[in-house]
């Protein structure tokens, strides 16, 4: 059955003009309303999980031996973008091109697995061990709520697909993932009058700068460890000796060692004047999804897939997280399986209407055949 490329845009539209900031609970529950309808439609079980993340199960047998698990696809409703979003950017389409906030990242990626899923429930009985989706309320903003049902999903599966856009341009599948580390370093000095009593004050300002060249400094990119200094808040006036300093730290690597490295290094550092105390919270939110010869072997059937419907896709490792990064250490993930696109989290966030449905496809066969 050929993906009905009218029938996903219009269930495109209806999800991307439903704006769901991650912050706002109810908004991204009307996202997962509808998708649920979709669900049901297609007679699944559905669950609604502690935290906002629906289950969807169709032909899954909870008790099914190893060799029977079903395949679990990961998806997200909500999305980066404010409310109000839409009114500046409205959906449209130019030429191959559908244009709108959420549509890439991954409203589309929502919308290819639902046609997928029916273009096999319209071929007989679900595959082998069934399909189970997980859609989950707060992967923009770090998964916390949703992380360990995302890990016991996981664990029960034989394969986990993950429906985030492909890389844009090349429209490569994503077979590895850098982990994604947050850190806030908080300086507390002492404060006093810059001018009457500066001896009496300690400088939070100044420890925070020998910081942030301490932390740079850890970046290894001929290993895969980026480490950005993004934001830095302090002081109180310019005649203050400011207490107060906090720097945030975005930190990416292609290893749990390194990952280990830099936390390490991390909550080591002392300030020099031993009034300031340094308070450090965060750490390592996602780990990173190293490439695996279980990952290879799903992208190899992918491609193999890609090549029998008549195109080739590749296989990148890259920067960004996503739920994957959880997933990948317990069961094979193959990641990148949503619309073709360009302008995740971006002003010119689009989805390529003409390569959208090679890409249904080949899900719809990777879901049969995994
Ligand atoms: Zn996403």
């Amino acid at each position: 059955m050929q993906p009905d490329l009218q029938a996903m845009l219009a269930d495109l539209r209806a999800l991307a003009e439903t704006e769901s900031p991650s912050t706002d609970m109810a908004a991204v529950n009307r996202v997962m309303d509808l998708v649920e309808s979709w669900a049901l439609d297609l007679g699944a079980t559905t669950h609604a999980l502690p935290g906002g993340t629906r289950q969807f199960s169709f032909g899954v047998d909870p008790d099914a031996p190893a060799g029977e698990r079903p395949v679990l696809i990961l998806t997200h409703a909500d999305t980066v973008w404010p409310h109000g979003t839409l009114a500046e950017m409205p959906l449209r389409v130019e030429g191959d091109r559908l244009y709108g906030p959420g549509t890439y990242d991954m409203k589309a990626g929502i919308v290819g697995a639902f046609h997928a899923l029916r273009a096999l429930k319209s071929q007989g009985p679900w595959p082998r061990g069934g399909v189970q989706v997980l859609l989950t309320p707060d992967e923009e903003i770090g998964s916390h709520s949703s992380r360990g049902q995302i890990e016991a999903a996981a664990r029960k599966a034989r394969a986990v697909l993950v429906v985030e856009p492909p890389v844009a341009d090349t429209h490569a599948l994503k077979v590895g993932r850098k982990g994604v580390g947050d850190f806030r370093l908080a300086f507390h000095g002492v404060a006093s009058h810059a001018g009457n009593k500066p001896e009496e004050g300690a400088s939070a300002i100044t420890e925070a700068a020998r910081a942030v060249l301490a932390v740079q400094a850890l970046a290894r990119p001929e290993a895969g460890t980026t480490v950005s200094v993004g934001l830095i808040r302090g002081g109180s006036a310019t005649n203050v000796v400011p207490a107060e300093c906090v720097l945030e730290v975005d930190v990416r690597v292609s290893t749990l060692a390194e990952g280990e490295r830099v936390d390490a290094a991390i909550r080591a550092l002392t300030p020099s004047d031993p009034r300031v105390r340094l308070e450090v919270t965060g750490g390592l939110n996602r780990p990173p999804f190293e490439r695996s010869s279980q990952t290879e072997q799903l992208f190899a059937q992918a491609q193999a897939i890609a090549r029998e419907l008549g195109f080739e896709i590749g296989g990148e490792v890259v920067g960004g997280g996503s739920d994957g990064n959880f997933t990948a250490p317990l069961t094979p993930t193959l990641d990148g399986l949503g619309a073709p696109g360009d302008g995740a989290h971006a002003a010119h966030e689009h989805v390529r209407l003409d390569r959208w449905p090679d890409h249904v496809r080949l899900l719809t066969r990777l879901l049969q055949e995994v």
